[in-house]
């Protein structure tokens, strides 16, 4: 059996949309199939249209957060909570094109334990945003040693993958890139990122930004060499400043060099509290980590 697992965050719209084009579609194929609606704390009518979807056909199922706690979450608490011998994970707003499942589905079949899919283009994006996500998938790209530039939550998952998951303790695990890092069998299948169909995407600028720095910290370690490097940098220019001054002093021409000390100090005081905040967001992580807290609560269930 398949399961489609689906996060949807307000997307009243969309609920039976989405369950009535991917139902008929695998129907079609004669694919046995469950869909799982996770409900990340909506604060619209979400709920009710997945029991809806549920009372018109019971294949469709449902679990609802308690309040909203993130897309990541709602993908965990779907493959946790999903019965299938393979899982699909595809947004709600049927921006991954739903065809493209019949076509996972069946490199399943022929083995493949894990079926990416990548973005042939990235859809409409502003410029600033097309540059952000560049950067950003540079520094995951070089931390996880896997190329993620077109890397999507839109995936195929084995048995197999899905356990090797789920059991992964980490607080922030950035879906997308541990599918890629637990390994197995895997291919890809390239898909063009569609328009949005109704409602609106959930993700503002600060949000993305919060969520980058989150999965940067989560993959590597590279921003607390940093610290480490400016360090060096503020040696080697203290070295010759001193040399510098020594020799001032030695030629007795000393007391000049108060914008060389004023900018020193600007400087090394600013890298020094840069650093302390990269330690201090790193020491959180580690805090958060400890408390151990569950990363999503379950409010109710469709069975
Ligand atoms: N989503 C979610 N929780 C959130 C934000 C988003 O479950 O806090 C879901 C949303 O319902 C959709 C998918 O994640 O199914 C992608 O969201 P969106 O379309 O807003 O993101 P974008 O396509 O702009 O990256
Ligand atoms: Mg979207």
């Amino acid at each position: 059996m398949l399961s489609v697992v689906i996060p949807a965050y307000n997307e009243e719209k969309m609920i039976a949309r989405t369950a009535e084009s991917i139902t008929s579609l695998l129907d079609n194929n004669d694919i046995d199939h469950e869909l799982l609606f996770v409900n990340d704390g909506s604060s619209d009518a979400t709920w009710r249209c997945i029991e809806e979807s549920h009372e018109a056909d019971p294949r469709i199922r449902g679990i609802a957060f308690s309040r909203n706690f993130g897309k990541e979450a709602a993908v965990f608490a779907g493959l946790t909570e999903c019965k299938g011998d393979c899982a699909v994970v595809i947004d709600c707003d049927l921006q991954h094109p739903p065809e493209k499942i019949i076509e996972m589905y069946r490199l399943w079949e022929q083995g493949y334990e894990i079926v990416e899919g990548v973005k042939a283009d990235r859809g409409k994006e502003s410029a600033a945003h097309a540059f952000a996500a560049k950067c950003f998938y540079r520094i995951i790209s070089d931390a996880t040693d896997i190329d993620m530039s077109n890397a999507s939550d839109f995936k195929l998952l084995d048995r197999k993958a899905i356990h090797a998951l789920i059991n992964m303790t980490e607080r922030d695990a950035f879906f997308r890139a541990l599918s890629s890092w637990v390994g197995f069998r895997t291919t890809q299948v390239s898909y063009d990122v569609r328009e949005r169909e109704a409602g609106e995407s959930n993700w503002s600028t600060g949000a993305l930004i919060r969520y980058a720095i989150s999965n940067i910290t989560s993959y590597t370690s590279l921003p607390l060499q940093v610290v480490t490097i400016l360090g060096m940098v503020m040696l080697v220019l203290g070295v010759v400043i001193s040399v510098q001054s020594l020799y001032k002093w030695y030629t007795g021409s000393a007391l000049e060099g108060f914008t060389t000390v004023i900018i020193l100090q600007c400087f090394s005081s600013s890298f020094i509290m840069i650093s302390l905040g990269i330690i201090g967001y790193y020491i959180s992580k580690i805090y958060e980590g400890i408390q151990n807290r569950p990363r999503y609560i379950i409010s109710e269930k469709i069975e």
